[in-house]
């Protein structure tokens, strides 16, 4: 669905489709570089960065190969606790791997700073992040991010993969969430 079929749901566009596509190629080129020569693991953390890993994937001009975790951040409540479950782990063995960890959005950090050392504990080579979207006054610990797409302002956002409570993965934009919709 496009940001025109739900306006009312939404206050603001803040990335259109296009503009990923754009900063995806980009971020590409500069993956190709560094990893020329090296097998990559992409590892996709479910569900929301479904839509960034078919893309950055398809972008790519190198070998890669991709696999997936589902990762639980959330305790009780619905912010980020930093205590986080593995849901559905890795196939891979991540031993002597070049692993690069993609990922929808940073919001706290906690769960990339977790699933980086997490990775890291597995023998892997080394473990880069790659993340589409990152909110810099959310931040509770810093994320050393290797390949970002955008700085957004600290708003609740849907889309290209982003969900509320499982709905509006499916836009193709990045937009913020209009409150009436969480009443
Ligand atoms: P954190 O960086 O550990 O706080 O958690 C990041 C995760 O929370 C992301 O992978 C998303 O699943 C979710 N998240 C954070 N901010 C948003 C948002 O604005 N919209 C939708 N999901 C979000
Ligand atoms: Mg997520």
């Amino acid at each position: 669905m496009d940001s025109a079929d739900i306006a009312d749901e939404l206050t603001e566009v803040l990335v259109t489709e296009a503009e990923i596509r754009e900063k995806l190629a980009e971020l590409s080129r500069r993956i190709e570089l560094d990893y020329a020569g090296r097998n990559v693991l992409l590892v996709g953390v479910l569900r929301g960065a479904v839509m960034v890993m078919a893309d950055l994937a398809r972008e790519l001009k190198i070998d890669i190969e991709m696999d997936w975790m589902a990762v639980s951040s959330y305790g009780s409540g619905t912010k980020s606790s930093g205590v986080v479950r593995i849901l559905k782990d890795l196939d891979t063995d991540l031993q002597g791997r070049h692993v690069l960890i993609v990922e929808d959005i940073i919001d706290s950090g906690l769960t990339l700073s977790w699933l980086r050392q997490n990775l890291g504990s597995r023998g892997a080579e080394s473990v880069e992040i790659c993340a589409l979207l990152r909110k810099p006054d959310a931040a509770k610990v810093e994320v050393d991010v290797r390949y970002l797409g955008f700085d957004i302002p600290n708003e609740f956002v849907v889309g290209y993969g982003l969900d509320y409570a499982e709905r509006f993965r499916n836009l193709r934009d990045v937009a913020i969430l209009a409150p009436h919709v969480y009443a």
